[in-house]
């Protein structure tokens, strides 16, 4: 088990308030009942108070939402009584690259072995989504219940740039016994289009409330330190200023592509949504990246020494940008330019490098 003092500031951050517990309440196909715009906000809103709560926010969101869509009643309910006794979802897809995750067949019932990497909130998270793979390789979601198995929590090599209080740490399940009652969906289905890759506009919204609170705070210590009359440093706040209304425009863009989907769910408009949050990942990426260079910039190297808050959220934020197959993200709004045109890629929405 995992020491008390290894978790403590992660229980700290976990401390959703009951304003941002509420927004996870979905209908059965996982559609937020506040909206997407409202989700998006609180996901925005959550990074901005801290980087890891946010991203055990949306994982959170993430893994409601999956049990909305994929579960049977009883696990809807189960998942309920969960919620509202503070239990906190997440998912766990990420694999061990030595071990991976795998669900094996044991005298008539089921065994785990192997374990995931990157399992943000461990420790701390009561019911984590997991992906395991079946003997034919086909991938199956699973729920578990950490305060009922022996999982093996390994905070040992998390020595991360940033995120540092997310505890993304590597989690062992050799041996674990699985139920029939803890598989989520039918195998494949977490991977589901559009909802796989349209879910990155959940952290986009995260790193967008990072970016705000950056912005924010450099503003603030320039007109502390006397230098908000200086020309450059106010074109970098110009800069860094639009920058933030541009990554708010696209998440707004991609909150309208969901609705549109939720509204008519068609092939056209889902691939219309994973094209708009690839572009809105994309940008956003670049926005925060940009919002760095300027931030830093501005402060100087005084403020990158703590406790003013700069060094740390840069480290956050750079930490945090890395999300999967941003290259892959990038090729696919390319393709799909070409497809739309008539050009040399057939459109593949879906496809994956
Ligand atoms: C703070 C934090 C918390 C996280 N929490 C979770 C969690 O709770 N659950 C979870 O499942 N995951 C989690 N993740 C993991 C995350 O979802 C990604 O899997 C991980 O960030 C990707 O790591 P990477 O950048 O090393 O990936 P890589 O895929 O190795 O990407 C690195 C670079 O290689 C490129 N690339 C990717 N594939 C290929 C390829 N085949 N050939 C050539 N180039 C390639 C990418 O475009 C990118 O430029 C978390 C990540 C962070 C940063």
């Amino acid at each position: 088990m995992i020491a008390e003092r290894e978790t403590t500031a992660a229980r700290r951050c976990y401390d959703l308030d009951p304003a941002l517990r509420a927004l996870a309440a979905c209908d059965d196909r996982g559609v937020p009942l506040a909206g997407r715009d409202a989700e998006t906000a609180a996901l925005r809103r959550a990074g901005a108070r801290n980087p890891s709560l946010g991203r055990i926010f949306e994982g959170h969101l993430n893994g409601v939402q999956l049990v909305a869509r994929c579960g049977t009643p009883e696990q809807r309910a189960a998942a309920s009584d969960d919620i509202a006794s503070g239990r906190l979802f997440g998912v766990w897809n990420t694999h061990d690259e030595d071990d991976r995750l795998r669900i094996e067949r044991h005298a008539g019932g089921l065994r785990l072995r192997g374990g995931k990497t990157w399992a943000s909130g461990a420790g701390s998270i009561g019911r984590p989504i997991v992906t395991g793979a079946w003997p034919d390789g086909s991938v199956q979601m699973i729920v578990l219940r950490m305060d009922e198995i022996a999982a093996r929590i390994d905070p040992s090599e998390w020595r991360p740039l940033g995120m540092h209080d997310s505890d993304s740490f590597r989690v062992g399940f050799d041996g674990v016994v699985v139920e029939s009652r803890d598989l989520l969906g039918a195998p494949g289905e977490y991977e589901r289009q559009p909802w796989f890759l349209g879910g990155a506009l959940r952290f986009a919204a995260v790193q967008t409330g990072i970016v705000e609170r950056l912005y924010a705070a450099s503003v603030a210590y320039l007109c502390e330190r006397g230098r908000a009359e200086d020309a450059f440093q106010t074109a970098r706040v110009a800069e860094m200023k639009i920058a933030l209304h541009t990554a708010g425009h696209w998440l707004a863009v991609g909150a309208a592509a969901w609705r549109a989907f939720d509204a008519e769910p068609t092939d056209a408009s889902a691939a219309e949504l994973l094209d708009v949050v690839d572009m809105a990942r994309t940008v956003v990426e670049r926005v925060a990246l940009d919002v760095i260079e300027r931030a830093v910039r501005s402060v100087g190297a005084r403020g990158l020494i703590e406790p003013a808050p700069f060094a740390g959220l840069v480290r956050d934020l750079q930490m945090y940008l890395r999300q999967p197959a941003p290259d892959a993200a990038l090729l696919r709004v390319g393709r799909a330019a070409f497809a739309a045109s008539g050009g040399p890629h057939p459109a593949a929405p879906f496809a994956r490098i």
